[in-house]
């Protein structure tokens, strides 16, 4: 449905530029919800107001339906936001604000009516209709915002860290909330956020960003279980790292070696393991079996975080979770095997530093 097609963007000139987005190419598909993920500073903001058309890109495409629309005005583009600051009018009843679009547009009064009382139902608001705006709490707020959004039909949702303002429960609420919204709906909705476990309920699929680049997109599935580099991994989830080397079929560690989980080409490489997929002992089906001193408990209610301190002086991680009785599964300075399963070995590129 939407084509990005190496869009770039700079901000200032010589010296001082910034390259906010960088050659970003990608399809997304109707009826998708669609997740910009990354830290702080990686352009997914930057390429949320280019599709939104409130910045020109320095260059590329936008190509909806086969057409180029990137250099349309906002108002032109089957587009539409909700802002992180819900950015209501407050002296507005909670029906004024939603019509508000449809009014501008000059559609008649009834059709006004008719919508804004459809969309006030989808959000579950229609208790509210007219309430100033202003005299509303964040949760609901936040659905006024959607209503308005949505009722101009737009073919694309953009939403830019729409709950980063509510607590942490009313934000769970809405994560289900939204989710529903969009499946009802069947719009594509195009979502930013740097909060993974946000990223991961509700998308479709998600892209990783960082500096202006691409580093992934998937689904939430396989951004856990195949990252493609250490930014992805260390990002989404929880990771451990160790230096490795692939050497004629056989993965290399400094005190273990085994068979290699896929095949790879020799040389070295970073291997990764999730700490809920190290195992205490031995392990059923094999791996890499190494020698760690337990340098640390740390006691979370469902599970355990055993802190190993390796042989070549690499630390690990170890998630076990806590049985119904009994006490914990080692003690510290312990020194215990643990098992690198082969099935849970990850091979990603060795990076430089
Ligand atoms: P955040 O999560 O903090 O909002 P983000 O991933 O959305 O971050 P962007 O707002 O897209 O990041 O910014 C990307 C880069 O572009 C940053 O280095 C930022 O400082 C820069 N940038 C963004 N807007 C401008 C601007 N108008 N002028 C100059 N630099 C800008």
């Amino acid at each position: 449905m939407l084509e990005i097609r190496n869009l770039t963007k700079s901000f200032g000139r010589g010296a001082t530029s910034v390259t906010a987005l960088s050659e970003v190419t990608f399809p997304i598909a109707e009826g998708e919800f669609f997740t910009l993920l990354g830290p702080s500073g990686c352009g997914k903001t930057t390429l949320l107001r280019l599709i939104a058309g409130f910045e020109p890109p320095s260059g590329g495409q936008l190509v909806l339906d086969g057409r180029d629309i990137a250099r349309l005005p906002p108002n032109k583009r089957p587009v539409n936001t909700v802002f992180q600051n819900y950015a209501l009018f407050p002296h507005m009843t909670v029906a004024e604000n939603v019509g508000f679009a449809l009014g501008a547009q000059g559609r008649p009064r009834s059709e006004i009516a008719a919508t804004v009382e459809r969309m006030l139902a989808l959000v579950q608001l229609g208790h509210l209709a007219h309430r100033k705006s202003g005299e509303l709490s964040g949760g609901q707020q936040q659905r006024v915002a959607l209503a308005r959004a949505l009722a101009p039909k737009p073919r694309i949702l953009l939403l830019d860290e729409p709950l980063s303002a509510l607590d942490m429960k009313l934000r769970k609420d809405m994560q289900v909330e939204l989710k529903r919204l969009q499946q009802e709906t069947g719009l594509t909705f195009i979502f930013v956020t740097h909060d993974q476990e946000e990223a991961l309920t509700m998308s479709d699929r998600i892209a990783v960003m960082n500096g202006g680049r691409i580093q992934q997109i998937a689904t939430p599935r396989e951004l856990y279980d195949q990252p493609a580099n250490r930014f992805v991994a260390s990002f989404i989830g929880e990771s451990n790292f160790l230096d490795a080397t692939c050497a004629r079929g056989r993965l290399v560690l400094s005190q273990a070696a085994g068979p290699l989980p896929v095949s790879h080409p020799d040389g070295p490489v970073t291997l990764m393991v999730r700490p809920e997929h190290v195992v205490l002992g031995s392990a059923r089906g094999g791996g890499l079996t190494l020698a760690a001193r337990v340098e640390r408990l740390v006691y979370f209610g469902t599970d355990t975080h055993v802190h190993l301190l390796l042989a070549d002086g690499a630390r690990m991680v170890a998630r076990v979770q806590n049985a119904l009785r009994g006490g914990a599964p080692c003690a510290e300075d312990d020194v215990i095997e643990v098992t690198l399963p082969t099935d849970a070995l990850r091979l990603l590129p060795k990076e430089a530093g």
